[in-house]
């Protein structure tokens, strides 16, 4: 079949409806459980009876986030593993991935996800929709490949007819291997390499051989003096405050503020990211600490952000199969600290335009992908079996989109507090969540109103391959 004839196929469904999907389980507190567990979502509204009686919705309720996953239609019908034989579906989308897939289109991302609540949902509600395919664009060379983008617009009501919300999705389905070649290093310098078994060993003498035995056991020591109480950094054999040479150390909780930084684009060394930010960073303890800073880039730093530690096992007793006889290394490196979930909802008139949120790094593990699928009820193997996804043309298995707009949803009502209102959440993906990769979440107020509440939040959630989330939380703070 010709382009042409295929793409004139693929648009004879443009403007079909599909049948009512109709959900198989009521609206449930165990499955929202579960996908506040994938989300490491704690606002109380969604699992705390008591609590959420006496908040502005009288009950639990559901995240807003969750409005597409309850009426999926399960593994079965989602998966090549078909334990039960069933009849494919013949909703319009359904028949055009097929078309697509004969057609050799098998790599599939989800691009776009736009959802509008018009209430939130509970437990006990039954759900179900009607699909609208709306557009199959022309053939399109993306980055991933050459592929067809797909726009569905989904209409969610209860069994009783109430209007919930609306759904708009844009998927890619494209060909593996016909993506953009990677740029050209031709007469490029290399990038140093950045394992960091790489770097220059530091130098370890009598002076702070106490301080590296802890950082190998993942203790930030801070000397301190045993006779005045004096703590300092970097050690030294003698304390400056009142001259004894009693030095002992006490163990800092890994927490500070930025106190200055730099950041070192030359020279270049092996085993270090580039450009590299370095931080002072004075620890709760009072003492400054110089250490590399993660999870955040040169634009995203303020003086005072919290820090927290994380540790770099930096040269391992064993690297590629060789003993190091010098022994193993640690060091102390900061990333943005984990920010709290708020308590007391954010007031509107606290609020400004352009107020930034906290940083949020999040270490993106491959449980967590595979729990966020399964919590949005999303089987599609990609986000799984990381064989079936190398197959399809990508690196690993990724966040499949709801798992992402669940984590923009906690990042952004984490800053609000737990009775903010959420009306609608879009989304754009760009880099594939992958794991292994961690996750930057950053965030800025866009507008918001003081008389009627109103805000909109644009987040952006990056990784070392770039924007993989780009989207807006709108809603509703306390007055
Ligand atoms: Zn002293």
């Amino acid at each position: 079949m010709s382009a042409d004839d295929l793409l004139a196929r693929l648009r004879g469904f443009v403007g079909a409806q599909g049948p009512v999907q109709v959900a198989r389980h009521p609206v449930s507190a165990p499955a929202i459980a579960d996908w506040c567990d994938a989300m490491g979502d704690g606002n109380p509204v969604y699992t705390d009876a008591d609590l959420a009686a006496k908040s502005r919705h009288g009950g639990l309720v559901a995240p807003p986030a969750t409005l597409d996953i309850w009426d999926r239609p399960g593994l079965p019908a989602q998966a090549r593993f078909r334990p039960v034989a069933k009849a494919p579906a013949d909703d319009p989308r359904s028949k055009v991935m097929r078309l697509l897939e004969e057609a050799g289109f098998v790599g599939v991302v989800a691009v776009n996800s736009e959802l509008e609540i018009a209430r939130y949902l509970r437990p006990g509600d039954r759900l179900q929709n009607v699909q609208l395919l709306e557009d199959v664009s022309e053939e399109k060379k993306t980055a991933l490949g050459i592929g067809h983008f797909v726009t569905t617009r989904h209409r969610y009501t209860t069994a009783d007819g109430e209007h919930v919300g609306d759904l708009l999705f844009r998927i890619l389905k494209f060909r593996p291997g016909t993506g953009a070649a990677p740029p050209s290093m031709e007469g490029a310098r290399p990038a140093p390499d950045p394992a960091p078994s790489l770097r220059p060993r530091p130098g370890i003498n009598r002076d702070n051989q106490s301080l590296f035995d802890g950082y190998r056991a993942h203790e930030l020591r801070i000397p301190r003096c045993q006779v005045c109480g004096a703590t300092f950094f970097p050690p030294t054999p003698r304390c400056a405050t009142c001259g004894a040479f009693d030095i002992g150390y006490t163990i800092g909780a890994g927490r500070g503020t930025l106190y200055s930084f730099n950041v070192v684009h030359h020279p270049q060394v092996g085993g270090f990211r580039y450009p590299l930010p370095v931080g002072l960073v004075e620890l709760e303890e009072g003492p400054r600490i110089v250490a590399d800073l993660v999870g955040v880039e040169a634009d995203q730093l303020q003086i005072g952000m919290p820090l927290e530690v994380e540790w770099l096992d930096s040269h391992p007793a064993l690297v590629e199969g060789a003993t190091d006889s010098r022994g193993p290394i640690s060091v102390p490196q900061f990333r943005p600290a984990t920010p709290r979930r708020r308590e007391e909802t954010l007031s509107a008139a606290t609020v400004q335009d352009g107020d930034r949120l906290p940083l949020w790094v999040l270490p993106v593990v491959p449980t967590q992908i595979v729990a966020g699928a399964l919590a949005t009820r999303d089987f599609q193997d990609v986000h799984h079996d990381r064989d079936l996804a190398l197959q399809k043309g990508s690196k690993d298995i990724f966040f499949n989109i709801n798992t992402s707009l669940g984590l923009m949803e906690r990042y952004v009502t984490d800053w609000t507090g737990p009775e903010a209102v959420v009306t609608a959440l879009r989304v754009r993906l760009g880099a594939p969540a992958y794991p292994y990769l961690p996750l930057t979440f950053a965030g800025s107020v866009q507008t918001v109103d003081a008389d009627t509440g109103r805000a909109v939040v644009a987040v952006q959630a990056t990784n070392e391959l770039g924007p993989h989330v780009t989207g807006t939380v709108e809603l509703e703070l306390a007055p």
